[in-house]
């Protein structure tokens, strides 16, 4: 059965004339979770979990068709600088949506999902915190309805922040959480807001790897691009660590993160994980474990460099 068919797809809501920006050779196609359940998991255990967060998925489906209907509603006559005064409150607004973080850069076309494209080329990434005390009980039905919430919080977040943006008169395209159409990960530590760690998750310093991400795309010119990315030593880290490597249940962490032929870094096999993403109510095994979602990241790099 072919699922990713029926899931809403930003490429039906473009139209051919609009300049947008496309994805390059190194781009990969963007994982569809459902699909890979139904082929390598057992999707009929994640259907039981719909009276728990169905109300969830449905609330981020209409969140992402939100964002498609309003591609060409764009103010005229738009704005490609913003104002100091504009930033700060758009900071401000997002404090408000319980946004944790903010980060800033031009989006690398080798990003964008393969069969993706988006109508802007600079991101400001958001991410939003997932409760520590819940994650702590991975994996459990606490765990799978605190993530799809937090799903949902954040796709109604980049809606509101893309509106808060046509507002002021600038262009916007809201990015979901769910459904995206970019790699957040990449985008998040370009926009040096963490660093990919060995389980392929964004770690951040102040929640570790216990987060989402989602994206508004827009053409403001003067944002504030990221140029450096301090939190990279985790890499290193990582290779000494290996903690959530010996924690996995499915041994999919890959020890030695595979290096494909186009040079592109693959962390996972999406394909062991799907059991027990499936079964053990989408697992996060490997958040919980995560050294810098048990330990402070300050305490974690104190001791890295000695
Ligand atoms: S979700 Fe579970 S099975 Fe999948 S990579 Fe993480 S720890 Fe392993
Ligand atoms: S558990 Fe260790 S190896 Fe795995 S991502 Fe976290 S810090 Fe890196």
């Amino acid at each position: 059965m072919n699922i990713e068919s029926k899931i809403p797809n930003i490429s039906k809501h473009l139209k051919n004339d609009y300049d947008y920006f496309e994805p390059n050779e190194l781009s990969k196609k963007g994982l569809c979770v459902p699909q890979i359940m139904l082929d390598y998991g057992k999707i009929q255990n994640k259907i039981k979990s719909i009276p728990r967060i169905g109300r969830y998925m449905a609330g981020s489906i209409n969140q992402l068709n939100k964002s498609y209907n309003s591609l060409y509603n764009q103010p005229k006559n738009s704005l490609t600088t913003i104002s100091d005064k504009d930033l700060n409150d758009l900071k401000d607004y997002c404090k408000t949506l319980d946004i944790l973080d903010i980060g800033f850069c031009k989006v690398d076309p080798s990003y964008i999902f393969s069969n993706r494209k988006i109508l802007f080329d600079k991101a400001l990434v958001f991410s939003m915190a997932m409760k520590r005390d819940i994650i702590k009980t991975a994996p459990s039905k606490p765990v799978e309805k605190e993530i799809m919430f937090t799903y949902y919080k954040l796709n109604v977040a980049v809606n509101l922040i893309k509106d808060f943006l046509y507002d002021r008169g600038y262009k916007a395209q809201a990015g979901p959480a769910l459904g995206g159409e970019v790699n957040y990960p990449l985008l998040a530590q370009s926009a040096g807001m963490g660093a990919i760690g060995k389980h392929g998750l964004l770690i951040t310093p102040s929640h570790g790897p216990s987060i989402r991400l989602a994206a508004v795309y827009t053409d403001i010119e003067n944002l504030p691009i990221n140029e450096i990315n301090k939190h990279l030593w985790i890499k290193d880290f990582c290779e000494r660590c290996n903690r959530c490597v010996k924690k996995c249940p499915a041994n999919a962490i890959f020890e030695n993160t595979q290096i494909l032929s186009d040079g592109t870094k693959k962390h996972i096999d999406y394909k062991k994980c799907a059991l027990p993403f499936s079964t053990q109510y989408g697992c996060t095994v490997c958040v919980k474990e995560c050294t810098f979602f048990i330990n402070s990241y300050d305490k974690i790099k104190k001791s890295y460099l000695k």
